[in-house]
């Protein structure tokens, strides 16, 4: 059996996959994968091997200069013909919203039989949307280390100002010239090494998931999480000096969580209760109109917040006649009245997922109840196993210079408050915030930790 935490880029994307002990078969449907110094060179072999002739090229302003310029001089050295959309400066940055994809669309050639993407998240996001409307494929030329959706088959979008994932498709090929995007602005390499740093939660909460509900859960999948995020540790140091080799271990974990995630079906390995912190704040901002900060920079925010309640409940036990209380008087209305508060027009999507989900119903969460009181030494284990110390994360953080706490990235008290709380309600998934409900914990925990 292959050990998934020692593979490289290559062995990831082997063509069959992998046949794993958890019963399934683990595939990316990546074609051709390069992150190197001096990566972008291999564009048209890239487009050889899969095939295109006619690439449409999408990037903006800033990444045209960040890399745009140089993909186009090695098609045309390499006689590639091409088509190319500039998108035009409407704001600082480009928003994954509808105006850019139809700009996209309106600017295309239907003779173009692959998009090229040339950027990070956004152009990223758009090109998988395009291309999977249009049934062609998709690649990237990366500019910036700053988040793991390179290797994802979902678009994070703007619908309509509502934040929303759109599953699309994976990218044919993906480009990371480390001489490129170790130029990136620093808040960009802080967005990717805060995303990477997060992974330590997303995998301890899989697992504690797994312990409560039963969830599928793989450990070798899980294995390549935790190697990534310890290796990017490690590098922390020499992340403000941009050193190479800290910026590559960066840009393969971001890769690896792509990876991951396809060969999970689902976002789990690299997603937890930090993301959801971020999640709801871009949902906050954009009901507000207004502006968030990077994916990545939220997400590291958000990681030390969590691993300060994990630190908490490393020490905890759960009471039965608390959690017991809880489940007998929970109020629906108030629960209601809360949603409507904090999510304001999005509170019927939240109870559309409650409806199908249950996960208030009173059996259910009783269910889940006696499984964390009978399973807590498991859970605890767990917790102490694959969390680091707060300590060694903040310190990881801090030398790096990037934003430590909600108020350096304009996040207000109540806004961190309200997220912890609703984070269970956004979606149907098995949280940390989900546990502390289930034993009447979770307002105590949002007062202590969190106070308004
Ligand atoms: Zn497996
Ligand atoms: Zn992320």
């Amino acid at each position: 059996m292959a050990d998934f935490s020692k593979m490289n880029m290559q062995e990831f994307a082997r063509e069959g996959g992998y046949d794993c002990a958890c019963g399934r078969n683990h595939h990316v449907g990546i074609k051709y994968l390069c992150v190197r110094p001096g990566a972008i060179e291999t564009v048209p072999e890239a487009l050889q091997v899969l095939g295109a002739s006619y690439p449409y090229v999408v990037c903006d302003h800033n990444t045209y200069e960040a890399a745009g310029k140089k993909v186009i001089a090695l098609l045309e050295s390499a006689g590639v013909k091409y088509r190319l959309c500039v998108l035009p400066v409407r704001e600082e940055r480009t928003r994954p919203e509808e105006l850019e994809l139809g700009t996209v669309a309106m600017h295309a050639h239907p003779d173009c039989d692959l998009i090229l993407g040339v950027g990070s998240g956004v152009i990223n996001d758009i090109c998988k949307i395009y291309g999977f409307m249009t049934g062609k494929p998709n690649m990237i030329v990366g500019t910036a280390p700053s988040m793991d959706g390179y290797a994802s088959n979902s678009s994070s979008m703007e619908v309509s100002n509502v934040k929303t994932t759109i599953y699309t498709q994976l990218p044919s090929a993906i480009i990371l010239d480390i001489d490129i995007i170790k130029n990136a602005p620093m808040r960009m390499l802080w967005a990717g090494f805060g995303d990477i740093m997060a992974k330590f939660l997303s995998v301890c909460e899989w697992k504690i998931s797994n312990i409560v509900t039963g969830e599928y859960y793989c450990d070798n999948v899980a294995g390549i999480m935790r190697s990534a995020a310890n290796k990017v540790i490690e590098i922390a140091p020499k992340l403000t000096a941009r050193d190479p080799e800290a910026i590559q271990i960066i840009a393969e974990g971001l890769i690896a969580a792509g990876v991951a995630m396809s060969y999970a079906e689902m976002s789990r390995p690299a997603s937890g209760l930090e993301h959801h912190f971020s999640h709801m704040w871009e949902m906050m901002a954009l009901e507000r109109g207004e502006p968030y900060d990077l994916h990545g920079i939220q997400v590291g925010v958000a990681t030390l917040i969590v691993c300060r309640i994990y630190d908490k409940l490393k020490k905890f036990t759960p009471d039965r006649e608390k959690a017991e209380a809880f489940l007998k008087n929970f109020d629906e209305k108030a629960w209601e009245a809360n949603v409507e508060r904090v999510f304001g027009k999005t509170a019927p999507e939240i109870y559309a997922i409650e409806k199908k989900a249950g996960k208030n119903s009173p059996e259910k969460h009783k269910a889940r109840m006696e499984a964390i009181l009978a399973h807590w030494d498991e859970i605890h284990q767990t917790m102490m196993e694959e969390l680091p110390d707060y300590d060694r994360i903040y310190e990881a953080m801090k030398v790096t210079g990037m934003p430590m706490e909600p108020a350096d990235i304009g996040i207000g008290a109540q806004d961190v408050h309200d997220a912890f709380v609703c984070s269970r309600d956004m979606r149907d998934r098995y949280l940390m915030s989900s546990m502390l409900w289930d034993i009447g914990e979770l307002e105590d925990f949002a007062n202590e930790f969190f106070p308004v």
